[in-house]
């Protein structure tokens, strides 16, 4: 199982491959060990429906560059031809299935299905972290009836992110975006280990509002300040300590187009709202970095999406970046900024799964590693 999920232009040309050159390792690994390699992946969201933009050959062709090898393609992910064409597959050769989501069977993890999956193979391995916290039959249903294995792109995403709670200290956090309460479960396990959790983003203004200030228009989730402030009254509990921003890049509107101002909590006032973090909030984060040994990144600063709204996120990345420290970016819009800026290379992590590397930081196991035969 591999995520070729591929962002794809409108003539069906990948505009980006890292999710196919992340799996030649194991792919490479396992024609050296004599193996004749049946790869499944989904693509996008057909819902059950066979649909032309959403098939996986222009990854099989894609593919066949990177190993330099023919890559066969099957029209169907499972099925009489299929079966034949696996059956026929020698060692050292390689087979990409069609989307498995053209069956709707997959993300209902129907045993039929994921039974037809693994007809004529003899073990199987999970090389696709994005999608390892889905219980589908390519996931979970495959496992289930196979020895499966973890790839050596997964075996590293649950390597660092696992080991994130163990790392070395001082140890901090830094986790942003829009909500509280998507964000609750992670800082609340990454405070067990973390020394210090630096708050940034749309949360960061309830738990600067549940101090007593009154944020204006910013966004805000005024159901939670209690549930804010319980948050911080554990930590110190724990000895860990909660940053919450000293300033804010506020703007008049939501918008691109609008004029913008640098706000203290107490300053606020209609119509201004706080975007990102402010240039001093900016400046004690980056210090407070610069003593870690390790360090973990969720979530953006601010509204990075709108450039005058970007600063914050972009000199948190660029710190991070220069940190002589093991430092891991958990996913989703962190990872795509970090790749944005070209310095992917150097993080320690990127985990290449949004979803799945948030339910990690949470301290869940996901089901598709809770079903591998090597899990620890
Ligand atoms: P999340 O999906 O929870 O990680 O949130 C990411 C989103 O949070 C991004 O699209 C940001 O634009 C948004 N965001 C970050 N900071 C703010 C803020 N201060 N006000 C409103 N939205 C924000």
């Amino acid at each position: 199982r591999v995520d070729y999920n591929v962002p794809c232009d409108k003539d069906g040309h990948i505009t980006d491959d890292r999710r196919i050159r992340s799996t030649l390792p194991t792919i490479r690994y396992l024609l050296k060990e004599g193996a004749a390699v049946v790869l499944a992946s989904h693509m996008g969201r057909p819902k059950g429906e066979r649909k032309l933009e959403l098939s996986l050959r222009p990854a099989a062709e894609r593919l066949s560059e990177l190993l330099n090898q023919p890559v066969q393609f099957a029209d169907d992910c499972i099925g009489s031809e299929t079966a034949a064409m696996k059956k026929a597959l020698q060692p050292g050769q390689v087979l990409l299935l069609e989307n498995l989501r053209f069956h709707k069977e997959e993300e209902k993890n129907d045993p039929d299905f994921a039974k037809a999956l693994v007809e004529g193979c003899t073990a199987a391995v999970n090389d696709a972290f994005g999608v390892s916290h889905r219980a589908h039959a390519s996931v979970v249903g495959v496992g289930k009836l196979l020895p499966m294995v973890s790839g050596l792109l997964l075996k590293k995403e649950i390597d660092f992110l696992d080991g994130v709670i163990e790392n070395p200290k001082p140890f901090a956090a830094i986790i942003g975006g829009a909500k509280i309460s998507d964000k609750i479960q992670v800082i609340a396990n990454l405070m067990e280990k973390a020394d210090v959790i630096m708050i940034g983003g749309g949360m960061a203004n309830t738990f600067v509002a549940a101090e007593g200030y009154d944020m204006g228009r910013s966004l805000q989730d005024k159901d939670r300040f209690e549930l804010a402030r319980n948050l911080m009254k554990k930590a110190k509990e724990m000895g860990s300590d909660i940053i919450l921003p000293v300033d804010f890049m506020a703007g008049d509107a939501f918008s691109e187009k609008a004029n913008t101002k640098v706000l203290e909590a107490k300053d606020f006032s209609d119509p201004w709202m706080a975007l990102d973090i402010g240039p001093k909030t900016i400046r004690l984060y980056v210090e407070t970095l610069r003593r870690m040994k390790s360090v973990v990144w969720n979530g953006p600063m601010g509204v990075f999406e709108m450039k005058p709204f970007a600063t914050g996120t972009f000199a948190i990345a660029e710190a991070i970046a220069n940190l002589d420290a093991t430092t891991v970016i958990g996913g989703g819009e962190s990872a795509s900024v970090v790749d944005q800026m070209g310095i992917e290379d150097k993080f320690s992590h990127v985990s290449t799964g949004g979803g799945a590397s948030l339910e990690m930081l949470e301290g869940m196991v996901l089901p598709g590693v809770a079903v591998l035969a090597d899990k620890e």
